[in-house]
């Protein structure tokens, strides 16, 4: 090191370089790379020997991991999808906040804690991480369906119910500590919040709604992409910082309503998707200081208490959501994928515990109980997904409530159609005109009503997934039209594609050459790379 002190690049550089080496292995051992960055965050955290990076940055370089990811959801999220999740999420949040709290409480109360100390550990139980959800359902392509919505939804008012409870935990302080409070001051303190947030919002649909499309169509005419670039950070990252000093919103409900403004215009989402590498990288970032926090020695001192607060967290919490889902009058299959997704918890539940410590109000092994069962349940979140795979049948529709099991073609000598959004609906068109008979395989909402609107018998679903597949019938098809963007997951499709059919005539899109080449091992037949194609087009007009 030089003389010089530079704790934040020493905490980037730790972090992310041993991240992506804890990660590798892990993901090269076949468990979840999240294992890996949870680790490192361990390895570098103050508990264990050696380096030790600085905490306080680390949580806000993951803070900021939070607003890119909270961004981006936005950017897919209109007003009108969430006033049509409202219905549920309000007062799903609401009564699943309520029932972990009181759960939180009876533990709490067995470990001879006060009244007190058990409510703020218990609502510290009941908030999900934005991370890991929306990761989570980033991973399994339902972000952008009816369930995921949900979920997203639920959270967004968890967020808001945790802006309450920080502004609240003083105030119960200083009750605790003797001080009269009455509750009219304590009535006062919660309007008010609800007045900021309120303003926030207001201010975000009529001035936000109109100004930040506007800079951001302005920059685009520029022709800068570095300005543009530089645009949509600036626009995320400032709006959920000026949200949070200004309307005390969480960085998290600031960044959504940013993006969510943003993304109103097509060309601005698009243009933005592009915008956001960053955000996975602080996202990684965000694991590592969660397990830097991890006192491991907690795991010996108290297992039945961890086991407790983890029973509260993955039992007791999913099952509450899942009964208040169902009793909505939802699928099965949508009540246990929200469950799933929210049987795990994480940043605030940190922010709202270290807030109890300070306030004398939980005692110290409240922290450590709180980490070690976000940990575990961060960890075990995908095996919760997986079982609800299995418990519900593997491939419902995404889209239509309710739920109706997926129906296997009937179509054999057909074409099985991979995405239908710019490149495939174009194919799916000529080849309705032309009258061959197609099966589509998508998981997006617009470009399923796009392709049903076509006339095209839609599989719902991630075509990564060999029931997909099968349910698409590639054993009997003629040929597998892989119209995907995404290389790794475009080599996933042609792989199980090849496996179930080894005279198909697999089609592959892919990017650049060595995507071509990927794609061409795995077994397709013909890989078409557009920009490839575009020189091509370029060259022939040149030449006429
Ligand atoms: P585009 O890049 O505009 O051609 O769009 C690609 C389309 O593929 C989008 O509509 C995505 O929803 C869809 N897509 C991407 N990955 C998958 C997948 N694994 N399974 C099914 N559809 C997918």
């Amino acid at each position: 090191m030089p003389e010089h002190h530079t704790p934040l690049i020493a905490t980037i550089a730790a972090g992310l370089a041993l991240a992506f080496v804890l990660g590798a292995i892990a993901h090269r051992l076949r468990i979840q790379p999240i294992v890996g960055y949870l680790l490192a965050g361990v390895v570098v955290g103050p508990f264990t020997p050696g380096f030790t990076a600085d905490i306080p940055l680390a949580s806000e370089l993951a803070e900021i991991g939070v607003i890119l990811l909270m961004f981006g959801v936005g950017l897919h999220f209109s007003l009108k999808d969430l006033m049509s999740v409202s219905r549920i999420a309000i007062p799903g949040a609401i009564g699943q906040i309520a029932v972990a709290t009181a759960m939180g409480a009876g533990l709490a109360h067995l470990l001879g804690w006060p009244l007190a100390a058990g409510l703020v550990f218990g609502l510290a139980l009941s908030v999900a991480s934005t991370v890991v959800l929306i990761r989570a359902l980033q991973d399994r392509h339902i972000l952008d369906t009816d369930r995921g919505r949900i979920a997203v939804g639920w959270l967004i008012v968890e967020d808001l119910a945790m802006v309450l409870a920080l502004v609240l935990v003083p105030t119960a302080a200083t009750m605790m500590a003797g001080g009269d409070v009455p509750l009219t001051r304590m009535l006062f303190v919660v309007l008010v919040t609800l007045a900021k947030v309120a303003i926030f919002v207001m201010l975000m649909l009529l001035v936000g709604r109109r100004v930040i499309p506007w800079i951001m169509h302005y920059t685009a005419q520029s022709g800068s992409r570095e300005l543009f670039r530089l645009a949509v950070y600036a626009i995320a990252i400032g709006v959920a910082f000026g949200a949070a000093k200004t309307f005390d919103v969480s960085f998290a409900l600031g960044a959504f309503f940013a993006g969510m403004v943003m993304g109103e215009s097509e060309l601005s989402q698009q243009a933005t998707e592009e915008a956001m590498p960053l955000r996975d990288a602080f996202a990684v970032l965000f694991f590592v200081s969660v397990g830097m926090l991890l006192n491991p020695m907690v795991f010996v001192e108290a297992p039945l208490a961890v086991l407790g607060a983890v029973a509260i967290v993955m039992v007791g919490k999913s099952a509450a959501a899942y009964l208040i889902v169902r009793a909505f009058g939802y699928a099965n299959r949508t009540a246990l994928t929200i469950s799933a997704s929210l049987a795990q918890i994480g940043e605030f539940s940190f922010i709202l515990i270290g807030l109890g410590i300070s306030m004398s109000l939980v005692p110290n092994e409240a922290r450590d109980l709180v980490l070690a069962s976000a940990i575990i349940s961060i960890v075990l979140n995908p095996l919760v997904f997986a079982l609800v795979e299995r418990l519900s049948p593997a491939h419902g529709p995404d889209v239509s409530e309710p739920a109706q099991d997926i129906v296997p073609t009937r179509l054999a000598s057909h074409v099985v159609l991979i995405g239908y959004g710019r490149v495939g609906s174009h194919i799916g068109a000529e080849l309705a005109r032309s009258g061959t008979p197609v099966v589509v395989v998508e998981t997006g909402e617009r470009a399923i009503a796009q392709a049903r609107h076509d006339g095209a018998e839609v599989i719902v679903g991630n075509a990564a997934s060999p029931d997909i597949l099968a349910a698409a019938n590639v054993a009997g098809a003629r040929r597998v039209v892989v119209t995907t963007p995404e290389a790794f997951e475009a080599g996933q499709i042609v792989e199980q594609a090849r496996a179930a059919n080894r005279a198909v005539e697999i089609l592959a899109r892919a990017h650049s050459d060595a995507a071509v080449a990927h794609l061409d091992t795995l077994g397709a037949d013909l890989v078409v790379s557009g920009e490839r194609e575009i020189a091509e087009r370029m060259l022939e007009r040149m030449r006429e």
